[in-house]
């Protein structure tokens, strides 16, 4: 997706992946500015430890306590600190700078695929890891009138909830499921990945009778147990192939400063995960 994102930009610029064992983890980061490197996007378990090894964190990364987009940096000739694809020739100088595009991400896969207002609404959201954690935070900075934490390991799910409260006390925030209605049922949980997994929750403790959407952040399978048995309940349903997109579309436009091609990336996208 970013290769064919960055060709339609006319750049002459490749992406790679690299599996990095995180104990090195300052060590690539540090090579690949020696490099001259533009940027890097990584994956679990380096976007919390590299919150501590960037020169300079952006807000999202400060808010959201994740990195999964390093920009590398130069100074101009007035001092400032611009994207080295800015520059004809490397800078002397060169800094790290963290984001984070997940939290943006989920909001756009959101309102884009399934059309939700998230202000002022009610959400169920199942799983409270690293993806779960991040939603709920961004729900709430979203300003949902009522959200449930639901999580298997119950203490994960009263830590989020805990955040949630000194951060948005406004917000609604009860742990387990709703007796009435939602706008949405977000799931974070990995329950849905393997063969012969089945919905994340009981039927004695919730019924897709309640919500009008679902969004299943699992994208491989395409259709997860939830999401068929939503789509048959009449819900609008959702998989989480564009929350990768919009996260990976995000961090092109931080490395160019560019519009990011979106249905080009998504096309290169769907390609490369369901072969079509
Ligand atoms: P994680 O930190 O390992 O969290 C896994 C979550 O799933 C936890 O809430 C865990 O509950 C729950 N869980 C695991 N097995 C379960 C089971 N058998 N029954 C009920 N709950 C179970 O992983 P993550 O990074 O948050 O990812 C969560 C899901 O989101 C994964 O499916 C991942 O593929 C997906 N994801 C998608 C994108 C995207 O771009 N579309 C991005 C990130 C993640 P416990 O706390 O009790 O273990």
């Amino acid at each position: 997706m970013q290769n064919a994102g960055m060709a339609a930009l006319g750049l002459n610029w490749r992406y790679l992946a690299f599996e990095v064992d995180p104990r090195n983890l300052g060590h690539a980061i540090a090579g690949a500015r020696s490099m001259n490197y533009v940027g890097l996007n990584l994956t679990v378990p380096h976007k919390l430890l590299a919150v501590e090894m960037v020169d300079e964190l952006d807000s999202s990364a400060r808010t959201w306590g994740a990195v999964n987009t390093i920009r590398f940096e130069g100074r101009n000739g007035v001092g400032e600190w611009r994207p080295l694809s800015e520059f004809k020739d490397a800078p002397e100088n060169v800094r790290s700078h963290g984001f984070n595009t997940d939290a943006d991400a989920i909001v756009r896969a959101l309102t884009e695929d399934l059309k939700l207002t998230l202000q002022g609404s009610r959400v169920l959201l199942l799983g409270a890891g690293g993806a779960g954690r991040t939603a709920a935070l961004k729900l709430a900075a979203e300003g949902v009138n009522e959200l449930w934490l639901v999580n298997r390991t119950v203490s994960k799910a009263e830590a989020v909830a805990a955040e949630i409260r000194k951060l948005w006390p406004a917000v609604n925030l009860k742990l387990g499921y709703p007796k009435g209605s939602v706008d949405l049922v977000l799931n974070a949980t990995s329950l849905g990945l393997k063969p012969g997994d089945g919905v994340p929750f009981q039927a004695a403790d919730f019924s897709l009778r309640q919500t009008s959407a679902v969004y299943d952040m699992i994208y491989r399978p395409a259709e997860t147990a939830l999401l068929q048995e939503a789509g048959a309940a009449g819900c609008r349903v959702a998989n989480g192939l564009s929350m990768l997109l919009y996260q990976g579309a995000k961090a092109l436009e931080i490395w160019t400063g560019k519009i990011a091609p979106i249905e080009i990336m998504r096309q290169a996208l769907q390609k490369h995960v369901y072969g079509q």
